[in-house]
């Protein structure tokens, strides 16, 4: 993950930042190989990760002066400590007695047994912890953070803390003289050489401890690594921009981040909003901001095969497809497409509307536009049934046209698949529906023009990429149902056009939800066969959890025997799940889309797409283990038609907090922009995008949902750049160069 050694501009100060860890003191083989399995393998690693937070350890209180109900830094001796056996067989609680000058009081840790071997009566001690008051009175911590001060440490000191390879101890006075000492106390402020005030006596920063790299041990080679580093560190953010926005030197700021001056607020730390702080991250959001222009800027010298006209007669042909009026964000969208289709550069567009909000006809009249163009048209949907729904669609919307379109499936029988490409690779197929594997198999095309990407947020980089490698261009249209909050997808994806969807077709209602309990199963049976009986048809979803899909499959085979047999005995039910054949999948849609059957018991591959108008309740079984977006999506397999729509949540109790607020945003709002905010919020970006496979950067201290202001002042800023100071080539490379190795993203550009 990080940027090794290999200095590529040998004897500039930059190389110090590629220094690899093993040259700071007490870092060997050992310890440099735990460093390394956290990520942490330069100084440029160390360096760009931020404390997660900060604690005031200036002035510690005494014991004396603590209250409860508050957390508290304090420190002291350890005066008794040890094991404690519990009536729970097996529960043990580790206890300790701290003392200082003017009080004492006891420590506690449930269930760590280890730290039998970490505490000894006489360490001095700084712990961090939420005090409460014990029942006989007296105060008492629970399970506080802690770092033992001194004691221990031979030679370059190490960290006693948990989880420590006592053999470690092994190579580390050697390390301690190679390292080197007699650097100590150069450069950074206020802060002596003196290990006390490293980890004490100012305000401290708290690391995040990564497998058996320690807090401690990361602020000590912190620290070092500080000493090390040259006060002329050259600047990425061009001068004039530090100068106008009063921005702080990377030398400074790294140093006060980490260790910040005596006159630092702590809540202003913890808020990451001091001056050092923001100017790193605006650094970051900079370079990479500048990155995504200059990939977008160099996509706009791409040429696509053949550039697109749009006349009457082309329109006229368009319309003749159309079975409704557009709505005015389906109108605005198919505007902002066609102008895209008609540049020479070619298109790279999000399509984001909420589910059933009609981007599917959206993208067929472009199509339309491309295919009388002369070009061929490849439309991807992310399983099979939906590409045969689409297929459908598509086909039938067609029919009178003079275009031919082909459905490519992993089920087509070779003779006929082979026939199927022969058209498609003379032309003689206009428009290829299939899955997201379309581009990436063994499909040739005659004249590409336009690929259409379906219910993906993952932005199919990947294909386009792909396409590029092919030496193909077209105009790519990606469409996705889980929105992106708008400021993401500014910042993260400068380099994507945005359409958005907001409205549904008219007359539609929203979708009324619910979330209950299971004891109140049988009440939502009664409802159900309401609507049933009323000729509405239902859904009824089960979790599928990888690990356990086996038993995820028997619990819905089951049920869809519970209902037909029992619940239900006088409706037809069908059972839908991933594991079955794409024939048998297929007879079932239809027979549940044609309203021969009535429930549809599923695992969630009816999750994306499916559009069956008639059904008007979606029951979805153990609500509180799905996420957000796919609850949402579940939801929009609803309220596609003219009636009322029903999404009823079923839930276990007890509901953790994460599932609460999941099931509370599903009541409360059916807007899928907020969703995704919301979803955000519960989950933080991370997650939100999914893993680094989908081509999201990993900011190493950009927090998406904290620091949105700042990004969006870089994207300003490097636009701004970028245009307004005509910067040289060179020094536009060597921020490319700077991002492209901080990012990694070359490979899915
Ligand atoms: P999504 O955006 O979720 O992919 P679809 O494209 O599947 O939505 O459209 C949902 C349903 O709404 C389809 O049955 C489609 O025919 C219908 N639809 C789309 N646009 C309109 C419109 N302007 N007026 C009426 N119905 C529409
Ligand atoms: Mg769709």
């Amino acid at each position: 993950m990080s940027a090794t050694a290999g200095p590529e501009r040998p004897g500039t100060t930059e190389d110090v930042l590629a220094t690899p860890l093993q040259y700071l003191k007490g870092v060997g083989p050992r310890r440099a190989a735990d460093l390394q399995r956290a990520g942490l393998v330069t100084l440029e690693d160390l360096l760009y990760r931020f404390p997660i937070r900060y604690e005031d350890r200036s002035h510690l209180a005494p014991i004396a002066t603590l209250k409860p109900g508050r957390p508290a830094s304090f420190a002291g001796r350890v005066l008794s400590c040890g094991l404690r056996s519990t009536r729970r067989p097996g529960f043990k609680i580790f206890e300790a007695l701290i003392g200082d000058a003017t009080g004492a009081l006891r420590a506690i840790w449930l269930n760590q047994p280890f730290l039998r071997d970490v505490f000894a009566t006489g360490q001095h001690v700084v712990f961090y912890g939420q005090l409460e008051m014990r029942g006989h009175g007296g105060l008492q911590v629970t399970n506080p953070q802690y770092e033992i001060l001194e004691q221990e440490e031979p030679a370059e000191g190490g960290d006693n803390e948990v989880g420590q390879d006592t053999s470690e101890g092994l190579d580390r006075p050697a390390e301690g003289a190679a390292g080197g000492r007699g650097n100590a106390d150069k450069g950074v402020a206020g802060v002596g050489g003196d290990k006390e005030t490293i980890h004490t006596g100012r305000i401290v920063p708290i690391y995040e401890r990564t497998g058996a790299v320690t807090p401690k041990m990361q602020r000590r080679l912190v620290f070092d690594a500080l000493q090390r580093l040259p006060a002329r560190l050259p600047e990425h953010l061009p001068e004039e921009i530090r100068v106008r926005l009063k921005l702080p030197s990377r030398f400074a700021s790294l140093r006060s981040t980490h260790f910040p001056p005596i006159d630092a607020t702590l809540a202003a730390l913890n808020r990451f909003e001091t001056a050092a702080q923001q100017r790193l991250i605006f650094e970051e959001a900079f370079l990479f901001q500048v990155g995504v222009n200059a990939r977008r800027r160099s996509a706009e010298i791409e040429r696509k095969p053949k550039p697109i006209m749009v006349d009457d007669r082309i329109r006229e042909s368009a319309r003749r497809v159309l079975p409704f009026r557009l709505t005015g964000g389906q109108r605005q969208a198919l505007k902002e497409i066609v102008e895209d289709l008609q540049r020479p550069a070619p298109m790279n567009r999000l399509l984001q509307g909420d589910v059933g909000s009609g981007k599917t006809i959206v993208a067929l009249l472009a199509s339309v536009v491309a295919m009388e163009n002369g070009l061929q048209v490849a439309f991807m949907a992310p399983t099979e049934i939906l590409a045969e729904q689409h297929f459908a669609t598509i086909t039938r919307l067609l029919e009178s046209s003079r275009f031919r379109v082909s459905l490519v499936t992993g089920s087509t029988p070779p003779a006929a698949r082979r026939d199927q490409l022969n058209d498609i690779r003379e032309g003689r197929v206009q428009l290829v529906v299939g899955t997201h594997a379309l581009v990436q198999g063994d499909v040739t095309f005659d004249a590409l023009g336009l690929v259409v990407i379906d219910e993906q947020h993952r932005f199919g980089v990947l294909q386009r990429a792909t396409l590029r490698a092919k030496g193909l261009h077209p105009d790519v249209l990606v469409m996705t149902a889980t929105p992106i909050p708008r400021t993401l997808a500014l910042t993260v994806y400068g380099d994507l056009d945005v359409s958005s969807i907001k409205e549904l077709p008219a007359g539609r209602l929203p979708v009324k939800t619910a979330a209950k309990p299971e004891s109140r199963r049988d009440e939502v049976y009664a409802f159900a066969r309401r609507e049933i009986d009323a000729g509405r048809q239902m859904y009824v979803v089960y979790p599928l959890v990888e690990e356990s899909e086996k038993i995820d499959l028997k619990a819905a085979t089951a049920m869809a025997d519970t209902l037909a047999g029992q619940v239900f005995p006088h409706y037809r039910v069908g059972l839908l799940h991933g594991r079955m054949k794409g024939e048998l999948k297929d007879q079932v849609m239809r027979a549940f889309a044609a309203g021969e059957l009535q429930i549809l018991v599923s695992t969630t591959v009816v999750e994306v797409g499916i559009d069956v108008a008639n059904a008007s309740i979606m029951l979805v079984e153990h609500a509180e283990r799905f996420g957000l977006p796919q609850l949402h999506q579940l939801r929009g397999r609803v309220g596609r038609g003219v009636g009322q729509s029903y999404c009823i949540l079923l839930y276990q109790a007890p509901l953790s907090d994460e599932s609460r607020d999941r099931l509370r945003a599903m009541t409360e709002t059916t807007d899928g922009f907020e969703i995704a905010e919301r979803d955000l919020r519960l989950r933080g970006p991370g997650d939100f995008f999914g893993t680094r496979q989908a081509g999201v950067p990993t900011f190493r201290l950009i927090d998406l949902v904290r620091d949105q202001v700042l990004l969006e002042a870089a994207r300003k800023e490097a636009a701004r750049w970028l245009d307004a100071t005509k910067p040289s080539m060179k020094a536009v490379e060597r921020i490319v160069t700077a991002w492209e190795r901080r990012f990694k993203l070359i490979e899915v550009g």
